[in-house]
């Protein structure tokens, strides 16, 4: 399971910890975290994403039998295994992630009692981060204290958006946790980027979400536009990012220009 590749990256790049966040369910967050990287690791790049989800889609989307599993990320919270010894291949070269099981519920509630409680995760990440360019973490559809414990150990935030009608409502709530955070406990914290999914270019309201997030977050939104695209939704069930399953779907090039997007901002 533990991973032997120990190669250094160019040590004066500072490795970027982004959370990809948005504390709504079914907004692309994981399928973003998984096909993000993939597209990040195939053009070069060690990956790291950390599985911060009880409910594990992107352990899934990768392909990790999660009941066969010995050890997931909530050891790693705990102190009993370092995050390096949790790293498990992908079935692509660069990119690794650190699996999470719905064990991770239970440690959400065990986390209230313990001190520096908001601090685990950047803890246990820190050790091992520089061997990274990129660590991704997938965070769970709340904002609770896995997700403030993803924002305090990242750098930045990935905030996916999906075309919807109610696209912008709670995002109030997201923003304000975001100043929150900034104040108290992650003074360096900024939005990397706000990412357009589920685009259906049929549709008016579609075009509509994407022109009100555009005036909203203005430059902060990726060109880029995540088009709905049942093959992305597949993808999973085959336990591999898109880019090994259906390379010229336009899903598939919409997360390659992502990717080409993300490098360009760091
Ligand atoms: P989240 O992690 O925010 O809960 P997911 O990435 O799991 O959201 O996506 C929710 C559901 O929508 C999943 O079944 C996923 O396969 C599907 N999905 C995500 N992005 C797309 C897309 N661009 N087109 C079609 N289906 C998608
Ligand atoms: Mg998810």
């Amino acid at each position: 399971m533990a991973h032997t590749d120990h190669t250094r990256r160019n040590p004066d790049k500072q490795c970027n910890v982004i959370a990809i966040l948005n504390q709504k369910g079914g907004v692309g967050k994981s399928t973003t975290a998984v096909n993000l990287a993939a597209y990040l690791g195939e053009m070069g790049h060690k990956v790291l994403v950390v599985d911060f989800d009880p409910q594990g889609n992107t352990s899934s989307g990768f392909g990790i039998d999660k009941d066969s599993l010995e050890h997931d990320v909530c050891d790693g919270l705990s102190g009993e295994k370092s995050f390096e010894d949790l790293i498990c291949e992908t079935t692509i070269p660069k990119v690794s992630i650190i699996p999470s099981t719905i064990d991770l519920a239970g440690v959400e509630i065990e986390m209230v009692e313990q001190e520096k409680r908001e601090y685990l995760l950047k803890e246990a990440l820190t050790l091992i981060q520089d061997e990274f360019d990129y660590v991704f973490i997938d965070c769970p559809p709340s904002l609770g204290l896995l997700t403030l414990n993803a924002l305090v150990a990242a750098k930045s935030l990935l905030i996916p958006i999906q075309c919807e009608f109610y696209a912008l409502e709670g995002l109030t709530k997201l923003l304000e946790t975001l100043k929150m955070v900034e104040k108290q406990l992650n003074p360096e914290l900024k939005i990397f980027g706000v990412l357009m999914t589920m685009y259906d270019k049929r549709t008016t309201l579609s075009n509509d979400v994407v022109k009100e997030v555009r005036d909203y977050f203005g430059e902060d939104v990726f060109k880029t536009v995540i088009p709905r695209t049942v093959k992305l939704s597949e993808a999973p069930s085959h336990g591999v990012p898109i880019n090994q399953y259906a390379r010229l779907n336009k899903g598939a090039l919409a997360y390659r220009d992502l990717a080409k997007e993300v490098m360009k901002r760091g």
